[in-house]
């Protein structure tokens, strides 16, 4: 069997954040008897929207109380997408279990609210990994060994192993490319094969396709999708479902054109036009009726799904009550998916405070060069996660700009770094503070090396991942935007502090040698990890200003476990302060 492991928390019917394990009747039987499987596989393009296809046929199911787990199959070499970067391949998504996926399990955690895990992101660099290992340590002995059954096997395994760690009744597995490409035949032979192990009725492949609008013979084309569906059945795939991407609704003429050339039935194709918003995309498949197609060839129960988050979700959206805008100083600033997790915990939090967020990048290197002035358009400031020396003297900018002027912060991760150097140097009188990471001979070291990092070598997985817990501070700003966790967590109430979980990716920490001084200059250390020291003091997890109307910063990745439904408490905090701003200052120009 393959070593994958998946966490699987949340799953629980209708949106429950229990362990689902053992609340449905049923679950003592064998599980693989029951668990179902859609496939979901692309042609003509990349970069169609698979993600948000398979999250939103995830989340119908889910609106419907069934047990679901997806897995992405990423056809590249790489083990985990930790070594990739983020400026070609987008955001690295971290999981509780410390898992560096792909952005994909984002999408997928959010839209069908369940933690996923290590299992779930499957890789060719993974599958390889194994067999070559097994191979190394004689579990073939005497056999020649080959893609296929050997590589096919440990990728069905490996499928199979999801489904059941997560107990799930439907697993969703997204086959990451486009049909045609060489990398993905083996996951594509994989999945034919699945549906003969486990029969019709256990298994649906729909195919995601795009339908190009040409403008001179003003029509869309289905030429592409119908040659995308032959290449698929040349692999021994016939999907089940069509779902066809276009700028428009598609005509009812293509519709049937596209089933008659394709096999698929009139009725299975769906049209995914371009939305104003992706969690609009729910409500326009269930329209009509991808549900009704799951249901009648899985074999599932008619339910009444229950999707009011994602409609009270596109109504503030489409119509909201505030409007803030909110710079982010980072250095991916021309690849928005480098902080897709970021974006959407924005966006939570703005619906949780019936706002708009309007989202400007910054480039940090642009700050560093001194347009820090632009920063004064935003109603707040926030500085992401990040790695190496380029923009951060822009990042201690913005930082020191949201402190002087009072703007509300948000510090993640490096922003949370930043915001500690800036205030050693320019209120701790610590002059020419820095982190080791940028700068190995400054004079003070204020953010330096784990100690157990200096031991690492090599580069995938060896940082400091996952979820962690964080001891918040009583009376702090940070325990009172955390106390609806809290109170759930043990602790009682607004302002009490207790115990919280977040999901962390760093090397570096601040260092415990000048905690004392910059806390005698006045700096919050509202969380810290707990018990790690005599004093009971640990890592610091993160700090604050007092004197501020949001000043907050933090270690970990909050927005990796935002969530529509339960939004990210530092970021909902964060945008409270930054409509507050903006109502302020409409209010100072009104008289
Ligand atoms: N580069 C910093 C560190 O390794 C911050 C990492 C991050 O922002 N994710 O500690």
């Amino acid at each position: 069997m393959a070593s994958a492991r998946a966490v699987h928390r949340g799953a629980g019917p209708k949106g429950s954040t229990e362990r689902c394990y053992d609340d449905r009747p049923g679950v003592g039987e064998p599980v693989d008897q029951r668990t179902k499987y859609v496939f979901v596989t692309g042609g003509v393009v990349s970069s169609l929207g698979k993600g948000i296809t398979t999250s939103s046929v995830g989340a119908l199911l889910r609106a419907r109380g069934y047990r679901v787990t997806a897995v992405k199959i990423d056809p590249y070499i790489n083990v985990d997408a930790g070594t990739m970067r983020p400026y070609e391949h987008g955001e690295v998504f971290v999981t509780d279990d410390g898992a560096e996926t792909d952005l994909d399990i984002g999408t997928y955690e959010r839209f069908l609210d369940v933690d996923l895990g290590r299992g779930n992101n499957i890789t060719t660099g993974q599958v390889y990994q194994a067999v070559i290992q097994k191979e190394r340590q004689g579990a073939y002995l005497s056999q020649t060994v080959q893609v296929i059954p050997h590589v096919t096997d440990e990728i069905k395994a490996r499928i199979y192993e999801v489904g059941e760690a997560a107990h799930a009744e439907i697993v969703l597995v997204e086959v990451g490319g486009t049909v045609g490409d060489i990398e993905s035949l083996p996951f594509l032979e994989a999945i034919r094969q699945m549906r003969f192990e486990v029969g019709r009725d256990r298994s649906l492949y729909l195919h995601v396709t795009l339908l190009p609008y040409l403008g001179s013979s003003e029509e869309y084309k289905t030429k592409p999708t119908q040659h995308s569906v032959a290449a698929l059945r040349g692999y021994g795939i016939q999907p089940d479902g069509l779902v066809v991407r276009s700028k428009t609704p598609v005509p009812d003429e293509s519709r049937r054109k596209i089933a008659l050339f394709t096999n698929v039935e009139g009725d299975a194709v769906f049209s995914a036009y371009d939305a104003d918003h992706v969690y609009a995309v729910p409500e326009m498949l269930e329209q009509q009726g991808l549900p009704r197609l799951l249901e009648r060839h899985l074999g599932l129960e008619r339910v009444t799904p229950e999707l009011r988050v994602w409609q009270d979700a596109v109504r503030v959206l489409r119509q909201p009550e505030e409007r803030v805008s909110i710079g982010v100083v980072g250095k991916y600033v021309a690849m928005p998916d480098a902080y897709l997790s970021l974006m959407e915990a924005l966006k939570h939090a703005g619906i949780a405070n019936r706002a708009q967020v309007d989202i400007d990048w910054v480039s940090a290197e642009a700050v560093a060069d001194g347009d820090v002035d632009q920063l004064a358009a935003f109603d707040g400031v926030l500085v992401p996660g990040g790695f190496g020396v380029r923009g951060i003297e822009g990042k201690v900018l913005a930082a020191r700009f949201a402190r002087e002027q009072r703007v509300p912060y948000l510090g993640i991760c490096l922003g949370m770094q930043v915001a500690v150097i800036e205030f050693a140097r320019h209120v701790a009188g610590l002059e020419a503070a820095n982190s080791t990471e940028f700068d190995p001979y400054t004079p003070h070291p204020v953010v330096d090396l784990m100690p157990e990092q200096l031991e690492v070598e090599g580069m995938g997985g060896t940082m400091r991942l996952g979820s962690w817990p964080m001891s918040v501070q009583p009376g702090t700003r940070l325990a009172d935007v955390y106390a609806v966790r809290l109170e759930h967590g043990g602790g009682t109430g607004t302002g009490a502090g207790g115990t919280v979980h977040e999901r962390h990716r760093h090397r570096y920490e601040v260092n415990p040698r000048y905690v004392a001084r910059l806390r005698d200059a006045g700096l919050v250390v509202s969380g810290v990890t707990p018990g790690m020291s005599g004093r009971g003091e640990g890592l610091v997890e993160a700090v604050e200003l007092s004197d501020h109307p949001y000043f907050v910063a933090v270690q970990s990745h909050p927005e990796f476990t935002s969530r529509l439904m339960r939004p990210s408490p530092p970021f909902t905090g964060f945008i409270r302060a930054a409509v507050a701003l903006r109502r302020a200052r409409a209010q100072a120009v009104a008289s």
